[in-house]
């Protein structure tokens, strides 16, 4: 940012701002904003319940007995056998808990604050307790520097046994050799990964052809250009009017 003498507001193209707050010269100086969109919501929504159906139903499992012509059934899970928790209870979490509370799921979230609808567990003292009764845990949690690395040995320990992990947040959260242990050693029934730490994810990585990690090349929710481009030029005639823009984010807090 440094290079921009002149430089007042940073508008970020997606939900996420992580890249921006790593900047070593962000300050409250700048006002940084974000998509907050619809279709960004329902997309991610979409995206993560398809994660769940699949993973209640073993089609993960079946599509890898597909390629070896194997005919092996599996016993599958039923939505009134899961509770689903999700990690953040912003823009997305919240319409994703939403979306699952009319398909007849068990919902809870957790966030910094309580909300209204959703059964809410508050701050790092109730995560414990959150965690204890979660079998689908949902990260979509900004990534900030208290949240990076959450997803790890000692939180997946918290989970019941084959508890099951869906990371659609960023790749940051996730302790990758933590979830990869807790996985191989039977505590974790498998995850759905969209987002990683390197990416594109290397080569040689252990994720890939692992039995119970299923992974997709960060598309879990994709920013509309079509629907971007409008919300952050409406923020520009704000700016230059010297009103309150839409959609920013705290530089304290990192999202
Ligand atoms: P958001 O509206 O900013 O919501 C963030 C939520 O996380 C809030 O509920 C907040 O609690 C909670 N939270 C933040 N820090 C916390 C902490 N330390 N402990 C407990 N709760 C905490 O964010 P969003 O729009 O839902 O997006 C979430 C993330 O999804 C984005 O930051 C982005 O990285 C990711 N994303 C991924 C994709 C993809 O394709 N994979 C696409 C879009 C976005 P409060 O409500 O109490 O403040």
């Amino acid at each position: 940012l440094k290079q921009y003498p002149n430089l007042k507001c940073v508008a970020s193209m997606g939900a996420g701002v992580d890249f921006i707050m790593a900047d070593p010269d962000i300050s409250e100086k700048y006002i940084i904003t974000r998509v907050v969109d619809p279709m960004l919501a329902n997309d991610m929504s979409e995206f993560v319940i398809a994660c769940i159906f699949s993973h209640l139903k073993n089609l993960h499992f079946y599509s890898q007995q597909e390629c070896h012509k194997n005919w092996e059934r599996k016993e599958y899970l039923r939505k009134k056998e899961v509770t689903i928790g999700i990690m953040g209870l912003g823009e997305l979490g919240s319409t994703l808990a939403n979306d699952l509370n009319h398909l007849g799921f068990k919902v809870q979230g957790w966030a910094n604050s309580n909300k209204e609808t959703i059964h809410t567990f508050v701050g790092k003292d109730e995560l414990t307790n959150f965690l204890s009764s979660t079998s689908i845990l949902v990260c979509l949690l900004p990534l900030t520097e208290e949240t990076r690395n959450i997803l790890n040995r000692e939180l997946f320990s918290k989970l019941p046994k084959n508890a099951y992990v869906i990371n659609v947040a960023r790749g940051g959260h996730l302790v990758e050799t933590d979830l990869l242990d807790m996985v191989n050693n039977g505590h974790l029934s498998g995850a759905s990964l969209d987002v990683f730490s390197k990416e594109p994810l290397p080569q040689d990585h252990p994720f890939w052809g692992h039995p119970k990690i299923q992974i997709t090349p960060h598309i879990a929710s994709i920013s509309s250009p079509s629907s971007v481009v409008p919300q952050i030029l409406e923020n520009y005639h704000r700016l230059t009017k010297g009103k309150q823009l839409k959609n920013e984010v705290s530089v304290s807090k990192g999202y």
